[in-house]
């Protein structure tokens, strides 16, 4: 795989979901953070979204709830680099109907070198951190040249 390096974004596309157990405090972390977070893009999944609405100054722009192809939905904006930031409270302790979709947003997260945080801790120290709210380079996989490399093995 060859990688290339980025600017990641003063102004951040960051993308919220948590699990129905997690959405209280995702919901007070928000709340918490609400003047950094107004200061950046946010997209949230349905339910996670319409709570944040609902209860916080901030207006994340929906997607469809996680286990309707929410979560797909991340994925896919996340493949398209348009999100740089993901906060994630999932849930370690219920099964979910959608885990596979769970599982493929966290690879593909991880793949494209997003900052994510699982739990509440790790989203203030992601917060805290002067990267934020200000560029910083960083790698991700270089597609073309990945393209190029593949499919001239595949045909010598
Ligand atoms: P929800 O989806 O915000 O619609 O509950 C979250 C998820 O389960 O991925």
């Amino acid at each position: 795989m060859h990688f290339k390096t980025i600017i990641s974004p003063q102004i951040k596309t960051i993308a919220l979901v948590s699990h129905d157990n997690l959405k209280p405090s995702l919901i007070r972390w928000c709340q918490h953070h609400a003047q950094q977070l107004q200061q950046h893009n946010l997209y949230a999944t349905g339910t996670t979204s319409g709570l944040i609405r609902d209860r916080t100054t901030l207006k994340p722009v929906s997607l469809l709830s996680g286990p309707l192809g929410g979560d797909q939905q991340i994925g896919a904006l996340i493949t398209n680099q348009e999100i740089d930031i993901m906060i994630f409270f999932w849930d370690p302790l219920d099964t979910q109907a959608h885990d596979a979709d769970v599982k493929a947003l966290l690879r593909l997260a991880n793949l494209w070198n997003i900052p994510v945080a699982c739990n509440e801790a790790s989203a203030d120290m992601l917060i805290s951190s002067p990267l934020f709210a200000n560029e910083f380079p960083k790698v991700i996989p270089d597609y073309e040249s990945y393209i190029a490399q593949r499919s001239k093995q595949l045909v010598e």
